[in-house]
């Protein structure tokens, strides 16, 4: 039996690899306009790095971690997203220290959930994300966001919503989670054992359950927004001044929270509202996390970020039809006739390239006419034609493919004429 890819996950091939190549350069060039530098962490991280970082009431802590012991009997973990490695590395690399604050960080790379595979929905994912770790002034709030959605605009996506909520700080959660606890109490065993559990632990969390979604006392569950206090709401009013102020809109859902624990403050997503999407329509989730770094061992540091996945992206510019002026084409293709001008191109394509030049060479040992179908496909600009007699008096062939027109050229003006 032959052996198949694992489920969930996907080939990137040639063709399509270049539409990723597009966003990960996109993504990398906006981070340096916005002045985040990238952080590369391990893949795989001590367990308890997630059950403590991410939270042990979270989805992903309690049912879609790729866990494993390795051969020292270490409890390790693929890592399902970014920001606890980041929390860790920032801790242990003492940046904190630094002298530029706030660290703005970035990451791009792959992320591992045992999901139920789906449109949107994969094992192995790649996610891009930043955070900014050591400020607590509303702008950066403000500037996370418009970073992710300078991506998506700059990609060319157009039909995109971003909705904000703030969870509040520490006194203004804990009045509403206590009035959470006595709205949900009474009729607890009607949600699924998940909320069950969720209810002293986090009941936050249950307007987050996606099983319970429709249950009507879901609707009716008391709004953040009426508990913040007076500085909370302040922190937020400034965040949507901001985001108002840079042109961006957004609308105020209370009901959004996000399934991470230690958020606080901003809260955020962005979704797609090109018709045809799917079911999932979150592009991007994020939000502040005042006391994650210090849960991680570190000294008490804010934090704000979001994550996105380069799938769902994907799947966004395809369901509004944004294709990349992908440029394929090469420079020249070298047709060589005969045994001496073949031994001869190995060495002028190895000089072209060195030059610069983007070239291709047949080595199926095609037809002349096989040579120049190949040399369609690539979409080169010449076929530079070597024969051997032609090689003695010095001179070679180039016809630019797009004319039609040939000439004869001295071979010592190849990269003259490739140039132009
Ligand atoms: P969802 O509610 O869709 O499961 P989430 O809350 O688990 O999302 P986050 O952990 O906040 O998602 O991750 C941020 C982003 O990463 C999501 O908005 C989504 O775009 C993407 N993402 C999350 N899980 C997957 C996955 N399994 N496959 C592809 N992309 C994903
Ligand atoms: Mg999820």
């Amino acid at each position: 039996m032959t052996i198949q890819i694992p489920r969930g996950t996907q080939d990137i091939l040639p063709g399509e690899v270049e539409k990723w190549q597009w966003i990960e350069e996109t993504a990398k060039k906006i981070c340096r306009l916005y002045q985040y530098q990238e952080i590369r962490t391990p893949i795989f991280e001590q367990t308890e790095l997630f059950q403590r970082g991410v939270g042990d009431t979270t989805d992903i802590v309690q049912k879609e971690m790729y866990s494993f012991q390795d051969r020292g009997g270490r409890d390790l973990t693929l890592r399902p997203e970014g920001t606890a490695s980041i929390a860790r590395s920032f801790t242990e690399n003492k940046m904190f220290g630094s002298p530029n604050q706030p660290v703005k960080l970035y990451y791009l790379g792959p992320m591992f959930r045992y999901e139920r595979p789906q449109s949107g929905r994969y094992r192995q994912f790649v996610q891009f994300g930043v955070e900014a770790l050591g400020s607590m002034d509303p702008a950066i709030d403000a500037e996370v966001i418009a970073l992710a959605m300078e991506l998506y605009r700059n990609l060319g996506l157009k039909r995109l919503k971003l909705v904000l909520n703030s969870l509040g700080d520490r006194e203004s959660r804990i009045s509403h989670r206590n009035a959470l606890i006595q709205h949900f109490q009474p009729r607890i065993n009607e949600f699924c054992s998940d909320c069950q559990a969720r209810l002293e632990k986090n009941p936050l969390r249950i307007l987050d359950c996606k099983k319970d979604r429709d249950h009507e006392l879901m609707g009716t569950a008391p709004s953040i927004l009426n508990f913040l206090n007076e500085e909370s709401t302040e922190y937020f009013q400034r965040v949507q001044q901001y985001l108002a102020s840079m042109n961006i809109e957004f609308v105020v859902d209370p009901t959004l929270v996000r399934g991470l624990d230690y958020y606080n403050h901003t809260a955020f997503e962005i979704m797609s509202e090109a018709e045809g999407f799917g079911a999932i329509t979150t592009l991007c989730g994020g939000g502040r996390y005042n006391g994650l770094v210090k849960e991680m061992g570190g000294p008490d540091t804010p934090g704000i970020g979001f994550a996105l996945s380069i799938e769902r992206l994907i799947q966004a510019l395809e369901a509004e039809s944004v294709s990349l002026d992908n440029d394929r084409t090469i420079d020249a293709y070298i047709i060589a006739l005969g045994e001496k001008a073949k031994d001869y191109s190995v060495s002028l394509l190895e000089d072209l390239r060195r030059e610069g030049f983007s070239v291709e060479r047949d080595y199926m040992d095609r037809k002349l006419k096989a040579q120049f179908k190949a040399a369609e496909r690539l979409g080169a600009h010449y076929a530079v034609i070597i024969g051997d007699d032609e090689l003695t008096s010095g001179v070679v062939a180039i016809k630019n493919l797009a004319t039609g027109e040939q000439q004869e050229v001295p071979v010592k003006k190849i990269q003259e004429v490739l140039s132009n």
